[in-house]
């Protein structure tokens, strides 16, 4: 848990969000400002900055991110969907803990 991470206050239960699935080492949350019918963010209960400060050691927190998007769109029937993960300010990450967006329901053209 880092202070002041807003990630780490939701995933402590400090804050209240709207949760979709959890885990013991993952939870998705409905995003507050969706951008697809469907917005989801998958995130991992271990704080990392993003996806490139991760290290060979969480190859199994990043196995499971992926795992639970497949999971979803199976326990969902969402036939197709899509996954980004933002990494650095110049391309809109807002939040510094690692979080993936699990985005779906409409055409995404872009
Ligand atoms: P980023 O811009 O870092 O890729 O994504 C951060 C996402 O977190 C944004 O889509 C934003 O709408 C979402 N977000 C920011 N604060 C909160 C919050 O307090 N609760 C929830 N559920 N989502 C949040
Ligand atoms: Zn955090």
């Amino acid at each position: 848990m880092v202070e002041h991470c807003i990630f780490c206050k939701i995933i402590a239960k400090t804050l209240p969000t709207q949760i979709i699935e959890e885990n013991d080492s993952i939870l998705v949350i409905k995003d507050i400002a969706p951008k697809a019918p469907i917005h989801y963010l998958i995130l991992p209960k271990i704080h990392r900055p993003n996806l490139a400060a991760l290290t060979p050691e969480d190859a199994q927190h990043a196995a499971e991110i992926l795992f639970m998007a497949q999971a979803l769109a199976k326990k969902q029937n969402i036939p197709a969907f899509r996954l980004v993960s933002n990494n650095g300010e110049q391309v809109g990450q807002s939040v510094f803990h690692i979080h993936f967006h699990f985005l779906a329901g409409k055409v995404l053209d872009f």
